[in-house]
Formats: structure tokens, sequence, C-alpha cells
């Protein structure tokens, strides 16, 4: 018999029907006389209550029922007598697909998020990591669902690439060379004429400026895709390998832009609320007991429209009070974590757009305020995050534009095809990129950017 999933299993009512189910045993408990036996199948975060019959099971097969052993089960569909269920199985056929011995190491519950990264490829199976997938899963469709919905094109931009001028961080290199043997030419530096792509290649930090070429010609398109970074900062921020979403769209100025990163951003959080129902409560009893009124939060209030200097100036009244920051606070400087969340939870109690920076702390492409001191970039910071979008309208003028990659020495040589879109029909134009894992760790409460990806890649770990 075709298995029926227990997401759909429990949800019907057609009692006395035959059925089967598949799944991985949590628990098992009972007495002389019947076994309950607690089924999940990784389609919901609950699970199905198997009753078996002691009598009508070879005891050697009932010995092989242990937490994490996997089994197909078929019996009756019975209205429940215990109390946290509508409904359970009456077994009629236990059969153990896969049994499961005591080194099991997800056996026992409470284990720390340390222990469960050790066992990264057994984690799936929690209970925690299984709702933590289901809403990963469900914010990629709620991201691909809003854009498509807004009329902006699913844009797929290389992961290789040879410009190294984004800045945005540190780089992994691209090669076939022989790292034994590498070629040099006549001042001591590598030669890359003869690697695969006859010059250095890099993995991608961003998909931004090959996005202002789709943009320039569609109108508005979003990117979703893997984005890499070799920034040695271990914090609980950070991933080697994340994913990115960066829509970019031509004809907005600041303010539309920041219109769309909030109606964006409170569409995926509202999403999660109406399709993630049974996660979201699984978290906010086990891991954070204000997750889903934080997240009602912020889909109800509007964000703060903070300029940057008006930030700084509440940072140091704050410090005036005697508010105690690890990094000094003066104008000029780019906001460390502590700060962000000091406006977004301490002074403003909602999240902030923040805008009009000074533009040494910004990357060459924004566009320069009337001031020539602060750019157009925008950044939304959020409770428990701090950044989890950068954004910036785009330099359209060609001179604006080359007088700041070279006031900042951008080596732009292999950049002219970038150019080209300020040379050819300039439009005013701007986008964002928002951290995937960090709007994950947002609505789900994780405290760590390891445990909201299945396999994170950071500094010194790259298992399973
Ligand atoms: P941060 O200051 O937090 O390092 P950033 O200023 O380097 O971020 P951007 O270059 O603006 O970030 O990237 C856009 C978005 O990508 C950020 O707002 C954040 O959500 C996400 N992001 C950036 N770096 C990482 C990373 N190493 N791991 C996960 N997400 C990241
Ligand atoms: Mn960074």
């Amino acid at each position: 018999m075709k298995r029926t999933k227990i997401i759909e299993l429990l949800q019907r009512t057609d009692y006395g029907t035959q059925v089967t189910v598949c799944g991985w045993v949590r628990t098992r408990r009972g007495s002389k006389a019947v076994n309950f036996i607690a089924l999940n199948d990784g389609s919901t975060i609950k699970n199905v209550q198997i009753v078996a019959d002691v009598e009508r099971f070879d005891e050697e097969l009932l010995k092989q029922v242990t937490t994490g052993a996997c089994l197909r089960v078929t019996g009756t569909l019975v209205e429940s007598q215990g109390a946290g269920q509508a409904s359970e199985i009456q077994a009629t056929e236990i059969e153990v697909l896969g049994t499961c011995g005591a080194d099991y190491p997800m056996q026992k519950k409470g284990q720390s998020f340390e222990y469960m990264r050790q066992h990264g490829h057994l984690r799936l199976r929690t209970n925690t990591f299984g709702a933590i997938m289901r809403i990963r899963h469900q914010m990629a469709y709620a991201i691909h669902t809003y854009f498509h919905k807004h009329g902006y094109y699913y844009f797929h931009t290389p992961l290789i690439t040879a410009s190294d001028c984004e800045g945005a961080g540190q780089m992994f290199q691209v090669t076939t060379k022989n790292l034994y043997d590498l070629k040099k030419n006549a001042d001591g530096k590598i030669d890359y004429s003869d690697d695969f792509f006859g010059k250095q290649t890099s993995l991608t930090v961003s998909g931004q400026l090959e996005g202002e070429l789709g943009a320039t010609a569609l109108g508005a398109i979003y990117t979703f895709g893997p984005t890499f970074r070799a920034e040695n900062s271990n914090t609980p921020r950070h991933l080697a390998e994340f994913w990115m979403i960066e829509p970019e769209v031509a004809f907005i100025d600041l303010e539309e832009l920041e219109d769309i990163e909030e109606d964006f951003i409170k569409y995926c959080v509202r999403w999660a609320l109406d399709h993630c129902q049974d996660d979201l409560e699984f978290l906010n009893k086990m891991i954070d007991k204000s997750l889903i009124e934080r997240l009602r939060s912020v889909c109800d209030t509007e964000f703060v429209r903070l300029d940057y200097t008006e930030g700084i100036r509440i940072l140091e009244e704050a410090v005036a009070k005697g508010e105690k920051f690890e990094f000094p606070v003066s104008w000029g400087m780019d906001l460390a974590s502590e700060h962000e969340r000091y406006l977004v939870e301490r002074h403003f109690n909602k999240p902030v757009i923040m805008s009009g920076y000074p533009k040494e702390i910004k990357a060459f492409y924004m566009k320069m305020n009337a001031d020539g001191k602060t750019v157009q970039g925008t950044d939304v910071l959020f409770p428990q995050i701090g950044e989890i979008i950068g954004g910036s309208v785009r330099e359209e003028d060609y001179d604006k534009l080359m007088e700041q990659i070279k006031e900042r020495d951008i080596p732009m040589k292999d950049m002219w095809w970038y150019l080209d879109t300020r040379r050819f029909g300039s439009c005013p134009h701007g986008g964002f990129g928002l951290g995937f894992e960090r709007l994950i760790l947002f609505v789900t409460g994780m405290q760590n950017i390891r445990d909201v990806i299945p396999f994170p890649r950071t500094p010194k770990t790259a298992e399973f």
C-alpha cells in the first residue's frame, strides 16, 4: 500500500480505513500488553502514535523498534483514546526498514547545539532541525513568490567571477593550477595565463554587479544563490558559504528602495506566521518564548527611517548617559552589531532602516548625496540580528562613479563591462542584499547561523 504522509494522515477522520505510514521512531513506551510508538516522517513536527498490541507481534521484531529505527507500519486509522492527538494507528503490520542501535548519536533529548553540529549529518532527524529546515523551505518559497508576484525576473549570476573589486569580503580562489608547482612571471608573481580561465578567478562575494546588468535591461530582477566570503570572522552571524537574495530595480530612488525592503521582509515574516504555525509554536516553546510575538510585532510596526548622522547622535547621547559599548562611537565609524542592536532593541524597539552613511565606510558604487560626504546606502537593522539587509541606490553618473573608483584605487581592468552600464543608456537604479540565513535566524529565534543551514561552512570546518 502506498504510504500516507503523516501531515496528511493527522488531518483525516475516516476512521476504520487501512493506512500505511513510514518514518523514524522517536520513542517507544508501553506495558506488557501494548506498545505506543511515536513515529515521525519529517512532513510535520507532529508524530503519529502507533498502537501495537504485543500479542500480535513477534517479540524479536518489537525489540528492534528502538529510537531512530525506520519503520513501515500498516494498520487501521482510529480515533485516539489518549490525550494529545486526535487519531492514531492500530497496527496490523510492522516492518523494520532500518534498525538503529544504542550508539545512535541523536538518542538523547536536550543535547547541546555544539554536540548537534558535531553530528551534523544526523541532526536533521531531530525535532528542532526538522522545524528549521521546513521553515527554510517555506522562506525560499515565499521569496520566489514575492518577486514573481511583483514582476521581478529570477536572474542567474555566475558563481565564478574574475572581478575582485566588490570589496565585500575576502575571496576564495578558483584554480586548476598545480599548487605545488606554480608558474611565476619575472616579478615573481603567479602567472595565470595557463590557468583554466586564463586569469585569476574566485567564488563570488555578491551577484550585484551582474545583477545591475540584468536590471538595466529587464527592469527588475532578483538573484537567489550561494555566496562565498573567506572572512575569518568566527561570529554567530557569519558563514563562509551563505545564500543571498539580491533584487536590483531600475527607476527607483532611495525612498522607493526602502519601501521595497520593508514590504519584502514583512511579506516573508508574515508568510512564516501563516504557513509554519506548528513549527513556530514548537520553536516558541523550546527555543525562544518571545519568538512569535516578535515576528508579529515586525509585521505590524512601521520601520524607523533613520539617518546615519542622527543614529550616531543617539548613540553618543547614550554614551553620555553611561551606556558602555565595546567600540567607541564617533561620526565616520562603521556601526558594530552592539550599536545596531542598541538602536533597534533599546532605543526604538522596532526595526530600523538606516541611510546616509559616510562614503568611506561604504562601497564605491553607492550614489553620492549632494553633501559630497555621504552616500545613499541603506541597511535594515533587526532585533536579535543587527544588519539583515545591506543595499543602496547605485551611482548612475559615469564621471562620479569613476571618481570614486580612482579615489579608492579599485582594480577595474576586468570591469569595463560594468562601466558600460553607465555609458550606454544609464538609468537610476538600486537594490539590496538579504542574507538568507540571517532571515532564517530571525524567523526561527535561533542564536547561531551555523544552526539554520544544513551544512555550515566556517573557518576550519567543512565537514559533511
Ligand atoms: P556584515 O557587516 O554583517 O559582515 P556586510 O556589510 O559585509 O555584513 P553586505 O556585503 O552588505 O554585508 O551583504 C549583504 C547581506 O548579506 C548582509 O546584510 C547580511 O544579511 C548578509 N551577509 C553578509 N556577510 C555574510 C556572511 N558572512 N554570512 C551570512 N550572511 C552574510
Ligand atoms: Mn561582512
